[in-house]
């Protein structure tokens, strides 16, 4: 690859990302960041959209390997991307492809369009995927890409209601994961009070909301259950904190109707959430519609001028007309770290492109993300998520926070499904309720399962991430 070539064309990039960069550092209006960008026309945003990738894609291949490789062998080259339109020409990017990159080429892969000396120019920081399948992916994103992130962030952020005023708990490990640093440089941008969670368990974070009255906290759905649970056990409503608002994450929430409402009337706060991968970072693809809190169904906007989102078919990963079902595919316009051509995410939803109530114009996945395609359970050919389980049990008056799934194989050799829940009445009817919380699992998800009813407390609390599903099967 010539370098004058590979120069120029990461400069062209870089002049179309500035170009449309409106609104760098603070918000036009008091509801919206950019309104030029955040409720452009359709045609505007199709527009933007067309003028980035007509750069990106000279410079992915100019400056990578896998794209190199890639155009090579399906026969294209950059002039075949003129617009919006001729993305389809592109086969869909999936996980399995980039990790046979990694395993090819450790430990980064050649996907990046950053070469040593670019790297050690802008410096980086590291981050990893969550590893739902596999071994977990590392991933450099770049300064550069920080202050884009920052501000993409920043917008999300005030489009969910962040604003001056308010105090935000972080309730993170600050471990390698995109959401809570990405989260942590947009606040920093919007000059909000932050106070960091991370490093103390759950009492001394009860405390730090009755000393120092955070109005928003951020955590795991599942920790929110918790923290709200160890409030009261110090003698508190966590409805009475003043938290108003908890910007939950890597678990769904918002698509989960029975944990939604647990949450919600725990804290009486309203939830919101961001939507996005860590191979299509930095920043979030998409943010709660703050039109959503009233409605029955949850709705997410994806940031339409730095990402390009569409849905396919899981089978034949056709490109799916808007109101139909499918996975979720990025195209990300503006990372230099981590671009991405038609990168197979795989969350299930439905797209409504028509202007939203709250004035912005992006995509709404309607429905939100109830979870990855990875994540499906497939027991004996029938397929369901871990969440459809979880608003089984948790519809299910009384039962606990915590839950199981455990798959086995029994002595027949026969895959079977067990759901373990805790229930506070489990001493006195424990056989009428298993057999309500079977029947009700069976009417959802159409398999037959075992439940177990337990004693509140016999499971271990859930601190971070819920591992829901232990997988005990014997493999063929
Ligand atoms: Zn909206």
């Amino acid at each position: 690859m010539s370098n004058a070539r590979a120069d120029g064309t990461r400069a062209a990039w870089l002049s179309t990302i500035h170009k449309f960069r409106y609104d760098p550092d603070r918000p036009a209006t008091a509801e919206i960041w950019s309104p030029r960008l955040d409720t452009a026309s359709r045609d505007e945003l199709l527009d933007i959209q067309s003028e980035k990738l007509r750069t990106v894609v000279p410079f992915l291949y100019e400056n990578s390997a896998f794209y190199r490789r890639r155009f090579d062998r399906h026969g294209l080259i950059p002039s075949d991307f003129r617009s919006v339109e001729d993305l389809v020409k592109w086969p869909v990017v999936d996980k399995a492809e980039m990790m046979t990159d990694v395993t090819e080429h450790p430990p980064y892969g050649t996907y990046t369009t950053m070469n040593d000396e670019v790297w050690a120019q802008r410096g980086w920081m590291m981050f990893s995927s969550s590893g739902s399948t596999g071994v977990p992916r590392v991933f450099r994103y770049s300064h550069f890409d920080r202050e884009g992130w920052a501000w993409a962030n920043a917008r999300a952020l005030f489009a969910m209601g962040f604003r001056a005023g308010e105090t935000v708990f972080m309730i993170t490990g600050y471990g390698p994961h995109v959401w809570a640093w990405g989260v942590q440089y947009a606040l920093a941008k919007m000059e909000l009070p932050t106070i960091p969670g991370g490093g103390m368990d759950s009492r001394a974070r009860a405390n730090v909301i009755l000393r120092f009255r955070p109005t928003i906290v951020l955590c795991t759905p599942s920790y929110a259950l918790h923290l709200g649970r160890t409030l009261q056990e110090l003698g508190h409503e966590p409805a009475a904190t003043g938290v108003h608002t908890l910007f939950l994450g890597g678990e769904p929430a918002l698509a989960v109707d029975a944990t939604r409402r647990r949450i919600e009337k725990l804290w009486n706060a309203r939830l919101v959430e961001f939507y996005g991968c860590t191979e299509a970072a930095p920043h979030a693809g998409g943010y709660s519609c703050p039109a959503t809190q009233n409605d029955a169904v949850p709705a997410t906007h994806l940031m339409e001028d730095v990402q390009i989102w569409e849905l396919v078919d899981p089978e034949s990963r056709a490109t799916l007309p808007e109101g139909a079902r499918g996975l979720t595919v990025c195209t990300n316009l503006h990372s230099e770290s981590s671009p991405q051509l038609r990168f197979l995410v795989g969350d299930y939803t439905t797209l409504d492109t028509s202007r939203c109530v709250c004035g912005r114009t992006h995509v709404r996945a309607v429905g939100s993300f109830a979870g990855r395609a990875d994540d499906l359970i497939n027991l004996r050919g029938i397929k369901m998520y871990p969440v459809q389980i979880e608003d089984a049990v948790r519809a299910f008056s009384g039962s606990g926070d915590e839950f199981e799934i455990v798959l086995s194989t029994n002595a027949d050799g026969l895959d079977v499904m067990t759901v373990r829940c805790e229930h506070a009445d489990h001493a006195t009817d424990p056989g009428g309720l298993q057999r309500r919380l079977e029947r009700e699992i069976r009417s959802r998800c159409e398999v037959r399962v075992t439940a177990e009813v337990l004693a509140p407390g016999t499971l271990p609390k859930t601190e971070f991430k819920a591992k829901r599903v232990r997988d005990l099967r014997h493999k063929d």
